[in-house]
């Protein structure tokens, strides 16, 4: 849309509201309302002042006063407002200069988009994200199921239990078999049906939903690709539109990566291809029926995987889904069959333009825009490089002798060692100036402090659990 077909919908559709959005530094979305009355031709180069000193992530510079720039293309009318509501997502820029604000997100994943055409690699980079959540009926946080203080086996009927006036309907999720089943058993499809309908309504293009494998209400919804900023625009719309829809139904979605111990996780993992002149890069005659490039852009995520999950996986609780046992990815190696590699080949097709890499490791508590632009950087570097991703792993990982298992990497333990591994491995995204000295120094102390120092200081339930009585 066009910032004069955006002005004409407003009319046409009586709109009230005008809500920008933004994204903060950590990765949750920001809005501020004007009336409708107040935008303007001009506001679409103009934007509005705020005072960005309150934004988490954006405390310590000294410039606070910033301008938001509404993008006319990201128009939505939002159905979870009262008020009839225009809702776009905005650039944030610097009022004298104009320029983008370099801690925005959305400027580091432009920016990361015009490195990958300057360098030549390719046009363009797709991305194909599977968001994975769980509903919950509510979240006790009281209760301790969160931290693994109840066995898993009693999650379900510690759910299902807290509906007083639903009945015993007799049909439960089975621990870890939640995939596949047919209604009455997957609870949620009417939830997820609705979610759906209301992506595809905005334009977001889905490719299936389903059920996932966790006891719990686990539900995967997974979009149609492309391009980097079109898709992390349309991951904070989609769930937005998830979490409000669940909330209407009075649940509570939640893209946090390990909310249940001893059950899976969920993971985004995100499916990657390039593309020059609408030809798929990634298509070719090596392993996996991978091009070249394909093989060298697995190579640069590789030798990256540590620095890189300090944006793909950049939360405390991310770590907990990295581990054995649950289907997410735990060694930093590739296969076109092995589930827990950091990529996987999918070879559902032989289409070539379906050709792609499926990268594991990323969640949803992400920031999209960082974690897009950080995995476009490491193909980069990959392909300008020519990284050989070493022999691929397709062994089920079980029959590994001892030695063979100790030859492969694992993935950083905690958010604090992929922190480290970005401190000493951040030079790949600096190119082009994409990301700042300033965003990944930030960036390391933001989560080092607000983040794992918050939660170090802090008595863990689990710890009542291990020595009250002791
Ligand atoms: N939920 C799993 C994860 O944490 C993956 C299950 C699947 O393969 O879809 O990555
Ligand atoms: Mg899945
Ligand atoms: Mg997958």
């Amino acid at each position: 849309m066009t910032p004069i077909q955006v002005l004409h919908l407003i009319k046409t559709k009586k709109i009230e509201y005008v809500d920008c959005r933004f994204m903060d530094f950590p990765g949750l979305w920001q809005h501020v309302m004007y009336p409708a009355k107040d935008l303007v031709q001009e506001s679409f180069v103009e934007g509005f002042g705020f005072d960005g000193s309150a934004v988490r992530g954006w405390e310590a510079i000294n410039e606070e006063d910033k301008i938001i720039v509404p993008v006319s293309d990201t128009a939505q009318i939002d159905p979870f407002m009262k008020a009839k509501t225009l809702a776009m997502i905005c650039d944030v820029k610097d009022p004298v200069t104009k320029k983008r604000f370099s801690r925005d997100p959305r400027s580091v994943a432009r920016k990361a988009e015009a490195y990958l055409r300057d360098s030549e690699v390719a046009d363009e980079a797709r991305f194909g994200p599977e968001l994975e959540f769980f509903v919950f009926d509510r979240v006790r946080f009281d209760q301790g199921i969160n931290y693994g203080i109840y066995e898993v086996d009693s999650v379900e009927g510690i759910w299902n239990r807290g509906k007083d006036d639903d009945g015993n309907k007799g049909y439960q999720v089975r621990q870890r078999e939640g995939y596949f089943p047919c209604a009455p058993i997957d609870t949620l499809i009417d939830m997820r049906c609705e979610m759906v309908s209301m992506l595809s309504e905005a334009g977001i293009k889905v490719m299936e939903h389903h059920h996932e494998v966790a006891t719990g209400g686990q539900a995967e919804i997974d979009l149609g690709a492309m391009g980097l900023t079109d898709m992390a625009d349309a991951i904070m719309f989609a769930k937005h539109y998830i979490k409000n829809i669940a909330a209407k139904h009075g649940k509570t979605a939640t893209f946090m990566p390990k909310p249940l111990f001893g059950d899976n996780g969920s993971g985004m993992h995100t499916h990657l291809s390039l593309w020059k002149g609408g030809e798929n890069l990634m298509n070719g005659h090596h392993y996996g029926g991978l091009s070249k490039l394909g093989v060298w852009a697995i190579g640069g995520i590789l030798k990256h995987t540590n620095s890189l999950c300090a944006f793909t996986n950049p939360t405390t609780n991310s770590y907990k889904r990295l581990v054995p046992g649950f289907e997410a990815p735990v060694n930093v190696t590739y296969s076109s069959r092995n589930r827990t590699a950091t990529i996987r080949i999918p070879q559902y097709s032989n289409d070539p333009l379906r050709k792609r890499l499926e990268f594991r490791c990323p969640d949803s508590s992400c920031n999209p825009y960082l974690a897009f632009a950080a995995t476009t950087m490491a193909m980069i570097d990959g392909i300008k490089n020519q990284i050989e991703p070493g022999e691929p792993m397709d062994k089920p990982m079980e029959t590994l002798l001892p030695e063979e298992q100790m030859l492969i990497d694992q993935v950083p333990r905690d958010l604090s060692d992929a922190l480290t591994a970005l401190e000493e491995d951040h030079a790949y995204l600096l190119q082009g100036n994409v990301f700042t000295e300033d965003v990944i120094r930030y960036w390391i102390k933001y989560k080092r402090e607000m983040e794992i120092g918050a939660l170090s200081t802090r008595p863990h339930p689990y710890e009542f659990c291990m020595y009250f009585d002791n």
